[in-house]
């Protein structure tokens, strides 16, 4: 075997990226490249790059560093988000011998064979990311594929004045419905007992190759329920004009899971127009109380921006005393970060770091308080729980409404029950002993 050709993807951000980085390792074996798991250490390294945050391109760089300290001789291939956006920062970067964009992500393996049979002018491939039309199907097998990731859709069109993903991503384009139904019934014979639909922006979906019919994200969850047999569909991230009322009909649906992810932002009216969200306040109040009115129990998980260009003192005060005011589970708080050619980024207001950073801390501590609150309400329920092939969160199950779940006592049955879902009582709540993280549920299996 050439172990020249062992490759490891080194993966980064969101779950979009770690379908990619599924994709990738699917069309690097098919080109003859083997996973550095199975001998003698990996002699390429692909970085799967996020683009997000300014830290994110710079734990790329970090990684490369290392990687060739470690290891003069080896070869390190940049791609991913930051490779489109932050291009400059691995153009001139001595350790990144390919960059290749999210542009050019596809042509991969081909770029690499030419590298390596030395036919390949140039060492960094990126074209206009907005002329990208192609999607490519066929992905979602990662190691632990219990729970799989499937992404129906890539790219945005929205442009949010402080998100640099449109200009990594490209414009928004979904994956038509019939060819997510037989990808999904491929993944259950393989065994994925909850398939995430994941994108950019899901509330963007729409399939228009059907002849006179423009079919929603609705219409895909329709199709999924009615012609595959998968116990479990679980959501990415929506926003809330998003969680429309035939969304939550279907989730009368017990094999919807019922968790929501909200990419709210902020909840004061006047820093989500300087943010170009299309919505309000009100709409954030409407779509949390429908949920909890519509599929009580759920969990809700939200992403909120802290220390936005113009967000004054008063601005953040609304924002925490409306949350206070409003049912959901858990925050997912990020502190501003400048992204190049953004709008936000040429605001002439800012907020200054330390302050961002205390009012994330003011959001953390909340939502560290709502989420045991919320967590030791479980104890007593019952719940049925897809045991994992890798602990999630520190539990070894994962329920329908995203508890992480130990089960202390059934220890030694576990491995006969990985990728099966089981009934389990909760019992207690386990604090996670580590500042500032989440804890999980404690439960014993029903006999
Ligand atoms: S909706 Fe806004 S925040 Fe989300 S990916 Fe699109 S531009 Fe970025």
């Amino acid at each position: 075997m050439d172990h020249a050709l062992n490759y490891r993807v080194h993966s980064f951000g969101c779950k979009v990226n770690t379908y990619d980085t599924g994709l990738l390792q699917k069309n690097l074996g098919a080109a003859g490249f083997q996973s550095s798991a199975e001998d003698g250490g990996p002699r390429i390294h692909v970085l799967n790059t996020c683009a997000v945050t300014a830290e994110a391109t710079k734990e790329a760089v970090r990684l490369i560093r290392r990687l060739k300290a470690r290891d003069p001789f080896c070869t390190v291939v940049v791609t991913g988000c930051a490779a489109q956006v932050d291009t400059g920062s691995f153009e001139n970067l001595p350790g990144a011998d390919l960059v290749v964009a999210n542009s050019h992500k596809g042509q991969l393996p081909e770029l690499l064979s030419r590298y390596f049979k030395k036919t390949l002018d140039g060492r960094v491939f990126k074209s206009n990311i907005f002329r990208k039309e192609d999607l490519e199907a066929g992905g979602g097998v990662e190691k632990h594929h219990t729970r799989t990731f499937l992404k129906i859709q890539d790219g945005c069109n929205s442009f949010c004045t402080y998100c640099v993903i449109p200009f990594a991503r490209g414009k928004s384009r979904s994956i038509p419905v019939m060819d997510l139904v037989a990808r999904v019934r491929e993944l259950e014979v393989q065994g994925a007992r909850e398939i995430v639909l994941t994108g950019v922006h899901i509330g963007d979906y729409e399939d228009d190759t059907q002849p006179g019919r423009k079919l929603a994200l609705e219409d895909l969850l329709e199709h999924l329920l009615a012609k595959t047999a998968v116990p479990r569909f679980r959501l990415s991230s929506l926003e809330p004009v998003e969680v429309t009322e035939r969304l939550l009909d279907l989730y009368q649906n017990p094999r919807m899971c019922p968790h929501f992810h909200m990419s709210i932002q902020s909840a004061n009216t006047e820093v989500l127009a300087k943010m170009k969200r299309k919505y309000t306040q009100e709409d954030v109040k409407n779509s949390l109380l429908r949920i909890r009115e519509r599929v009580p129990g759920a969990f809700v998980g939200m992403d909120v921006i802290v220390g936005f260009p113009t967000e004054s003192e008063e601005q953040f005060l609304d924002t925490v005393a409306c949350l206070r005011s409003l049912p959901w589970t858990r925050l997912h708080v990020f502190p501003y970060s400048e992204r190049p050619g953004t709008r936000a980024a040429a605001y002439e207001e800012s907020v200054y770091p330390h302050e961002r950073a205390r009012r994330a801390a003011v959001l953390r501590d909340m939502s560290l308080r709502r989420h045991e609150g919320e967590a030791r309400t479980q104890i007593g329920s019952l719940k049925k729980v897809l045991v994992l092939n890798q602990a999630s969160k520190g539990g070894e199950s994962l329920s329908r409404d995203y508890w992480p779940v130990a089960i202390p006592e059934a220890e030694a049955f576990l491995d006969h029950w990985r990728g099966q879902e089981i009934e389990v009582r909760v019992t207690g709540y386990r604090d996670a002993g580590k500042k500032g993280q989440d804890g999980l549920l404690v439960a014993e299996v029903l006999a």
